[in-house]
């Protein structure tokens, strides 16, 4: 389900979020595709269309998110999602030595890799890429 967000709030999400996918943090300039401003709180859960609800996400970590707020660790158990206007980033995920995976500190960072495919394999493999060019891992 697709809700209305006004230009005004999606224009302000973007810059809030630095043009980066708040999850995988992609920046949206490296990507071939326009980025999504997304609801934290699914609005099928009852999340509103306010600016503390709403983050920007790349297509892909969108809708492997879809309306869930809860994933799973690597043993199974339950965890919330990470959420981009609570939470800190890096409370909550580091790169690895190269800069090409995202590492889980967490049970909700890891839950979050795992729920939203945070290192698919093209992803890593544009991330290297992005590396060598200087633009990654962004800081
Ligand atoms: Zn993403």
């Amino acid at each position: 389900m697709s809700v209305y967000i006004p230009a005004e709030l999606r224009r302000r999400v973007r810059a809030h979020f630095l043009q980066r996918c708040a999850y995988c943090q992609s920046g949206e300039a490296l990507a071939v595709v326009t980025f999504e401003v997304e609801h934290i709180q699914p609005s099928s859960l009852g999340g509103e269309t306010e600016f503390e609800n709403l983050c920007l996400a790349c297509p892909t970590c969108n809708r492997h998110k879809a309306n869930r707020v809860i994933g799973l660790t690597d043993e199974g158990a339950e965890a919330r999602l990470f959420h981009p206007q609570r939470d800190s980033w890096l409370t909550h995920f580091d790169w690895s030595v190269n800069g090409t995976v995202i590492v889980g500190l967490t049970v909700i960072g890891i839950a979050t890799v795992n729920l939203l495919r945070m290192n698919r394999l093209q992803l890593v493999e544009v991330r290297s890429l992005w590396a060598i060019v200087g633009k990654h891992p962004p800081n």
